[in-house]
Formats: structure tokens, C-alpha cells, sequence
């Protein structure tokens, strides 16, 4: 059933209130229902999009060039996958450990807990034939797969489902703004519509599923104004937010076409193994191949006519024979989790009075050292087998070198800032998502990812949202 805050009664209560209405939210949401558990799931927006929802999400960004937070996210009901592009990919093995000594990567589950939930996650983004990675030859590369979405509206796709269960009240305009709580257990959370009307929601368990900026935010508030028992205080809330960051980094001339697998979109992916990135001290990274047939490729075959003239010739020769297209070389890589890239209250307050987000971001030397290992290793393999020649940017020939004046900048991908850890000095949640400190207080969503892989997060958060619910579950001995 759906309901306006200001149309709901006085009294609600539920075994479990999930608050925020997108990917990670519904997912949990639909799957708690399947078990018969009564859940009220609290979505700030309506069923479409207004100005008085997404105007909560102006926030100000500090250090490198971001994009514009009050666009980079959606606030009603599907939340941000009203908008977003459906690329899925799940983390690596590799993501769930150490990768570079001293940098922290490691997760407290690993990618055979997640494992699972995979089957059904894929149904729920109904993708199609994932492909197992295959060894790009001794490169230390594999070529690898991406899924492709159609991409799945959550509000769309789930609304008369959750309309039509008997286990679930789906609450709109409904805004976090307050929780109470007694002896490390949330009794109830006030929220608010944009009239003023305010209900509290009692429930045995909460979640907080708010997006990857704004998970943080509130929790951050919730600290300042109450009694939330934070193990290790709030040192850590918003911490170690992390995005992709994303960048065209050269120019490909490939000889044989055939010897590349270009999907329906024109593009073939590549990513380093475990191995490589122990052995190079990097991070990881997607790197990208999209044909653009011959577009270009004056250009780059006349550079290449300099540098590999033998090779330059030969490939002029396939042209007419189609073997040979020009690819732009793009990248995605996992950023380095720094204390300092963070999501923090800024001075100005939103129209509930809780301070907008201040969100500080900056690549690191080693962001520049993970795609610059990967770049040239795959230009090297290209080079090796003679079946094509990149032109690589000149910002990555460079070691000392920074990263590029942002580009894409990243993928809108918000991750980190309420960052899962085995023990409270580590991370704010545990290994089930629960808040350290906390009974029956949760997490949904990329914000507990303590580090990021390259993968497109939405696969990983529904992964994690099929776990909390089987996890919930657990919980509550009336479950089916
Ligand atoms: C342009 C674009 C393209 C993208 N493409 C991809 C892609 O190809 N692949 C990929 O994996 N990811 C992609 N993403 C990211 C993807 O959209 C997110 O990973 C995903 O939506 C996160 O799900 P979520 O449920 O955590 O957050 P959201 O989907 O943002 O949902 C959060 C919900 O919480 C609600 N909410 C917020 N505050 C409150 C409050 N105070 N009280 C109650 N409710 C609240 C919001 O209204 C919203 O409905 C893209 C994003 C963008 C912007």
C-alpha cells in the first residue's frame, strides 16, 4: 500500500522501517515482504520528481572538480535508478581483500558471502548471460564482462508489487529527521513531509538506505542531536567516501579486429588480475576499448605511421579488408580509501534544518599509479602480439605526473562513508551492516563499501540489500 505521510494514521509501527526508496531500499523491502515481515518503507519524495525533494540535495563539494550534487542523485521513490545507465559488473575476489600494503581495502565478508545472492540479483537487474573473465594472454590482464541493464526502474518495476503486499506500507514525502533511542536501541524516527506534518515510526529494526552521500549525512545528524550510541563516536561517519574516477586515456589502431570480442555497443573490457596488482602495487581498473570504426583514424594511423611504420602499413592494408577499426581507450579504477575524502556537514541547512552535505574529494598519487600500470600494461600486450598500437595520453607516460583536469570526473558512483569493518576502530558497520553500538540500527547501500573495486556499484548494493534481508530474517522468528 502507498501513502502519503500526511493521509497516514497516527500510529504506525512495523517489524521493520526502512528508510529511502531506491535500489538498496526496495530491494530489501520486497524481499522482507516475501517472508512475511511487516516493513514501512519511508521514501522522502512522491512518485515523481519535485523540486522541494531534490532541492534537499544541494550540497557543496571541496578539492577536485565533482559534479553537481543536487543532479548527481534522484530523491523520490526508485531514487537515483530513475536515472542511472544500468552498467552492472560484481566486485572481484581480490576487491574483498588487501591489495597494496597499508592501503585499506580489506572487507570483513568476502566475495563467497556475497556469492549467494548473485542468481537472483542478476534476475532482479534482469541481465542476461554473464560471462566468466578469460586471461588476456601472460599480460596480466583479463578480458573481462560487463552486464548491461535495460536499465531497471526500482520504482517502476516494484511499485504494484509493493503496492499489493499485505507486508508492506510504502510511506512518500516521508523525511528522516529525528531517532530516539534507549540503551543502543532505536525505539522510533520522526519523519517529516514538506507541510510539517511529522509522524515516529516504531519498529524492532531500522535501516537507513539514503544513497551513498546521504547515509552518511544523517547519521552524521543523528549524532550532533541525539543519543545515538556510535561505538567510537562519529570519528568515522562519512570517512573514506570513494567514487571511480573516470577518464579517456588514448587512442588504440587495431589491426585485426577478430581478435577482440566488441559487443552490441561496440565495446570490449579489459581489467587487471589479482596477481598484477600485487605485483605492480595497484589498485583496480576497467579499462575499456569502444570501436569507433573509422572515425578518427586518419589521425591516429598517421602518428602511428611514425612510431610503428611496418605495423602502420600493414594496417592501412586491412582497412579494405574491414579487419581494422580506431578504438578510443577509456577508463574506470578503484580510488585509494583516504580518511579525508569525506562527507561532512556544511554550514547551510536544508528546509528540515539539517546541515547540508559538504563533500570533499581528491585523487590521490596512487590513482594515478593504478591506471597507469593497467594502461601500459595492455598497450604493451597489443605491442607484444602485434595486433594493434596504443597512443597513450601523455599525463599517464608520466609517473609524477597528476591526473588529468577531470573529464567524466567519475561515475556517480558514491561509495564509502559508513565503511563495514570488523571492529568499531575500522568502520562504522559491521559485517551484517549494523551500526557499531547499535542493536537494531542498519545500513543499506554502497556507503558501507570500504573500498570500491572497479564494478559499477548497483550490482554489489542489491547483493548486500538479499543479504541484510536474509540476515533480518534471521531475526525475527515469525519470518517464513
Ligand atoms: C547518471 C547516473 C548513471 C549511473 N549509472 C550507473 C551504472 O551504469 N551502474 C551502476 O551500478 N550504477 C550507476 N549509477 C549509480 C546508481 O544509480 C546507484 O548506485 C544506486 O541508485 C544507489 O542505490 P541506493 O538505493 O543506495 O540510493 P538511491 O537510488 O539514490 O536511493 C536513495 C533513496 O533514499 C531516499 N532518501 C534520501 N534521503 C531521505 C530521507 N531523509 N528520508 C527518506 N528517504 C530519503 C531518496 O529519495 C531515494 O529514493 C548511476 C548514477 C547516476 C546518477
Amino acid at each position: 500500500m502507498f501513502v502519503n505521510l500526511a493521509q497516514s494514521p497516527e500510529d504506525l509501527s512495523a517489524d521493520v522501517c526502512i528508510i529511502g526508496a531506491g535500489a538498496a531500499g526496495i530491494s530489501l523491502a520486497t524481499r522482507l515482504a516475501a517472508r512475511s515481515i511487516d516493513v514501512i518503507l519511508c521514501e522522502a519524495g512522491g512518485l515523481e520528481a519535485s523540486e522541494a525533494s531534490q532541492g534537499v540535495y544541494r550540497a557543496e563539494t571541496q578539492g577536485d572538480e565533482y559534479y553537481d550534487l543536487e543532479t548527481a542523485r534522484l530523491r523520490y521513490f526508485g531514487g537515483t535508478t530513475n536515472h542511472w545507465s544500468g552498467w552492472c559488473r560484481q566486485l572481484d575476489a581480490a576487491d574483498f581483500e588487501s591489495k597494496v600494503q597499508g592501503v585499506p581495502t580489506s572487507w570483513p565478508i568476502s566475495k563467497a558471502d556475497l556469492d549467494p545472492y548473485f542468481e537472483e540479483t542478476g534476475n532482479i537487474l534482469e541481465l542476461v548471460d554473464i560471462k566468466p573473465d578469460e586471461a588476456l594472454g601472460r599480460s596480466g590482464l583479463n578480458r573481462i564482462d560487463l552486464s548491461f541493464s535495460p536499465p531497471v526502474r526500482f520504482g517502476e518495476k516494484y511499485h504494484s508489487e509493493l503496492d499489493k503486499s499485505q507486508h508492506t506500507r510504502v510511506l512518500l514525502n516521508a523525511n528522516l529527521v529525528n531517532a530516539r533511542t534507549r540503551d543502543h536501541v532505536v525505539n522510533a524516527v520522526r519523519v517529516r513531509d514538506y507541510q510539517g506534518n511529522e509522524r515516529d515510526i516504531h519498529a524492532r529494526i531500522f535501516v537507513i538506505a539514503c544513497g551513498g552521500i546521504e547515509n552518511s549525512r544523517l547519521l552524521l545528524w543523528l549524532n550532533d542531536i541525539g543519543d545515538l550510541p556510535f561505538a567510537g563516536g562519529s570519528r568515522l561517519i562519512g570517512r573514506y567516501w570513494m567514487e571511480h574516477p573516470h577518464a579517456p586515456i588514448g587512442s588504440v589502431v587495431i589491426g585485426d579486429k577478430n581478435r577482440f570480442t566488441f559487443d552490441e555497443n561496440a565495446l570490449d573490457f579489459f581489467s587487471p588480475t589479482a596477481a598484477f596488482m600485487r605485483e605492480k602495487g595497484a589498485l583496480n581498473s576497467q579499462l575499456f576499448l569502444k570501436s569507433t570504426s573509422y572515425g578518427g583514424a586518419k589521425e591516429v594511423i598517421a602518428d602511428l605511421l611514425c612510431v610503428a611504420p611496418d605495423f602502420g602499413t600493414w594496417v592501412m592494408g586491412q582497412f579494405g579488408k574491414k579487419l581494422a577499426c580506431v578504438a578510443q581507450l577509456k577508463a574506470a579504477w578503484e580510488q585509494e580509501p583516504v580518511f579525508h575524502n569525506a562527507v561532512t556537514l556544511g554550514e547551510d541547512r536544508d528546509r528540515f534544518g539539517i546541515p547540508r552535505s559538504q563533500l570533499h574529494w581528491t585523487r590521490s598519487r596512487l590513482d594515478h599509479h593504478t591506471i597507469r600500470q593497467s594502461a601500459m600494461a595492455f598497450a604493451k600486450h597489443l605491442a607484444d602480439e602485434d595486433i594493434g598500437r596504443v597512443k597513450l595520453d601523455s599525463w599517464l607516460l608520466d609517473p609524477d605526473a597528476g591526473l588529468p583536469a577531470p573529464d567524466e570526473m567519475g561515475g556517480y558512483h558514491h561509495m564509502g562513508g559508513t565503511r563495514m569493518a570488523q571492529t568499531a576502530t575500522g568502520g562504522v558497520v559491521d559485517a551484517d551492516c549494523k551500526i557499531f553500538g547499535t542493536e537494531n540500527f542498519y545500513v543499506a547501500g554502497s556507503s558501507v563499501f570500504p573500498s570500491a573495486g572497479h564494478a559499477n556499484p548497483t550490482f554489489s548494493i542489491v547483493q548486500l540489500s538479499l543479504r541484510l534481508a536474509e540476515h533480518l530474517a534471521g531475526r525475527l522468528p515469525h519470518a517464513s
